[in-house]
């Protein structure tokens, strides 16, 4: 079967860096036009458009902070004035906030794990549906993960805003239904980037990820780009108001491998 998403143009928040990163470039050489969105590091979005072009794809280096509503309408903006609108909108940035138990977490940290991962992921996906409601097609695909159901100690501001991801996809799908807009989620399991450094280059909290993921390995970021192309594409075309899980059998229970 062969996915194409030629002509299709598409935007990625976080797109500089780790899975963002794997996305953009699957999609582009899936064919479709490529908005990268970063916040702090240019550099890195200015990268990968220097790469997709030398491969004679169509890439654009956006920058803005996902939690301020006024830049995010101004990327779609940008968006429109290079494209012409968007029929793909990917929201995959986020932030793990750091460890810090409930009774001692500050406040302020615990905010912005929801106003990154939670109100960005719906201020994109308002401005994306506004346009694709009215043209009567599209996808919001957003990157939540296995912590949408699994409870993690130490972070649960990250927990509550992935579940909130979850819930707000179904909700926004019922929505978007009518007007044959998909919307949809991929919750990735243990992916090597580097939101995650602290424990695969740690070997004991590496060895102890490996037990929770019975494929016995971390995921790479092409693993979730992967999925997330024949998501947007018309071969999922009968798929919404659902997270995927995409995690080596991480939300499987592992322990009950060994009975129970
Ligand atoms: P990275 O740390 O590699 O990438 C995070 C990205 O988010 C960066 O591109 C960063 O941009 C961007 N970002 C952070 N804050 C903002 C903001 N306010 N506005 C716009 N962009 C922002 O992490 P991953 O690639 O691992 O994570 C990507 C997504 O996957 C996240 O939603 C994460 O929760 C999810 N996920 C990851 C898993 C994993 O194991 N890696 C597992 C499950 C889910 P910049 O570089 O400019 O700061």
């Amino acid at each position: 079967m062969l996915i194409s998403l030629e002509g299709k143009r598409a935007l990625v928040t976080g797109g500089n860096s780790g899975i963002g990163e794997a996305i953009v470039d699957a999609l582009s050489e899936a064919g479709a036009k490529v908005g990268i969105n970063y916040v702090v590091h240019p550099e890195t979005a200015k990268k990968i458009v220097t790469r997709i072009r030398g491969k004679r794809g169509e890439a654009l280096a956006l920058q803005a902070d996902v939690t301020d509503p006024g830049a995010v309408a101004a990327m779609f903006g940008r968006m429109d004035e290079a494209w012409g609108g968007i029929d793909i909108l990917v929201n995959n940035a986020g932030i793990d906030g750091g460890r810090a138990l409930s009774w001692e977490a500050d406040g302020g940290a615990w905010r912005k794990v929801i106003e990154v991962n939670l109100m960005g992921a719906f201020y994109c996906a308002q401005q994306a549906l506004k346009r694709m409601i009215s043209q009567k097609s599209g996808v919001v695909l957003s990157i939540s993960s296995v912590h949408e159901i699994i409870a993690w100690s130490g972070y649960s501001a990250y927990t509550a805003s992935k579940a909130a991801v979850g819930m707000m996809t179904k909700s926004l799908a019922q929505e978007a239904a009518p007007y044959g807009v998909r919307v949809l989620a991929v919750g990735p399991g243990a992916i090597k980037t580097p939101i995650n450094r602290s424990v695969w280059s740690d070997p004991a909290g590496l060895k102890d990820l490996l037990s929770k993921i019975p494929l016995n390995r971390m995921g790479e970021a092409e693993e979730i780009s992967r999925m997330v192309v024949v998501l947007v594409s018309d071969v999922a075309s009968y798929v919404t108001g659902r997270t995927i899980y995409v995690d080596g059998g991480m939300t499987d229970y592992p322990d009950f491998a060994r009975g129970g």
